[in-house]
């Protein structure tokens, strides 16, 4: 069976693993995930781009509002209101099972990695989900509003803040969770690819661990991005608005000069030009709203990084 490894965020990864697994040949697929994001809300250790692939990849997602779980109750949230307790982050009923498991693991010692396998075996998830890490790297945005924490810039200030830099906190010493350089470097790994995730905000936190940065370096896989422009635009979330404030064209081109020293190729948007590309890449309708697309967009990522890999150009 074909490995692929993937390295993702939330929402725009999930698609694509989930496109991966569902391919008619499915592959092996193993993703490593941001924890660039992870934070303690209300006592409670939280993971928002883990869950996110957990949830997807069970089905219990929520397809309508785009994070969280189907079916949600808000029972916990209504009686925190009544308190006055802190309710910009919401924590469903549901959700709340898996941040309090989390923690209680976390705090008898159970290192992160171990308690996520456990989950997705739980809900029979035939990807292997690993967090990038399990050490704490936190995602840290100066603004022109001061320095923010991840969750403060995204959820609380909803990224109104104008972001002048990025850094993670703790990347540096972070060692990759058990797993996660192997993932890279096996030698029946035929293809790594960079989920359509915000560059600067999900990928960058992973790439910023030492080891991950060596481990993709001296990979035999091609690696390839899916680029997360789309027509010009970000589909979702903060990405455009960050190329702009920092002072960078909207542009697949743009993303490509910012992985240049990662990847071996990327995948384009049809509905976008890419005359300045130097680096090999392939075109395909990208945007992933439903199982079809999904799949279309996996295959596609998998096909330029075969023909990658047949050209010798990596
Ligand atoms: P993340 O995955 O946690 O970084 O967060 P999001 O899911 O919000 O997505 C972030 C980036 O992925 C944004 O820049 C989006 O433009 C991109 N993205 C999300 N969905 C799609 C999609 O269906 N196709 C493509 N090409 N990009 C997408």
């Amino acid at each position: 069976m074909r490995k692929v490894t993937v390295l993702t965020g939330g929402v725009g990864g999930a698609k694509l693993v989930l496109g991966l697994t569902a391919l008619e040949f499915a592959p092996q697929v193993t993703a490593i995930v941001n924890t660039g994001d992870d934070f303690r809300h209300l006592g409670l250790a939280v993971s928002p781009d883990i869950d996110t692939l957990l949830y997807v990849l069970s089905g219990q997602d929520n397809r309508t509002q785009g994070w969280g779980r189907e079916g949600e109750s808000w029972s916990f949230m209504a009686a925190l209101r009544s308190l006055g307790g802190a309710d910009w982050f919401a924590l469903g009923d549901g959700d709340l099972a898996l941040h309090i498991l989390r923690t209680s693991r976390l705090a008898a010692g159970e290192p992160l990695s171990e308690i996520v396998a456990g989950f997705a075996r739980s809900w029979n998830i035939a990807a292997r989900i690993l967090p990038m890490s399990d050490d704490p790297v936190a995602t840290m945005i100066d603004t022109d509003e001061g320095e923010l924490a991840f969750q403060d810039y995204f959820v609380a200030r909803q990224c109104r803040p104008v972001a002048r830099a990025i850094r993670f906190a703790g990347a540096a010493g972070a060692r990759p969770a058990p797993g996660v350089a192997e993932a890279i470097l096996d030698p029946e790994t035929d293809s790594i690819l960079i989920a359509p995730s915000n560059p600067w905000l999900s990928v960058d936190p992973i790439l910023a661990v030492p080891e991950i940065a060596y481990a993709l370096a001296t990979a035999t896989a091609p690696i390839v991005a899916i680029s997360p422009i789309v027509g010009g635009e970000a589909v979702k979330g903060p990405t455009a608005k960050l190329m702009r404030e920092f002072g960078l064209p909207v542009t697949t081109e743009a993303i490509a000069a910012h992985y240049a020293r990662v990847i071996d190729g990327i995948l384009v948007d049809g509905r976008d030009t890419v005359s300045g590309l130097s680096l090999p890449y392939a075109v395909e309708d990208t945007l992933m709203r439903d199982l079809t697309d999904r799949k279309r967009v996996a295959a596609a990522a998998l096909d330029l990084a075969r023909t990658i890999a047949c050209s010798g150009q990596h």
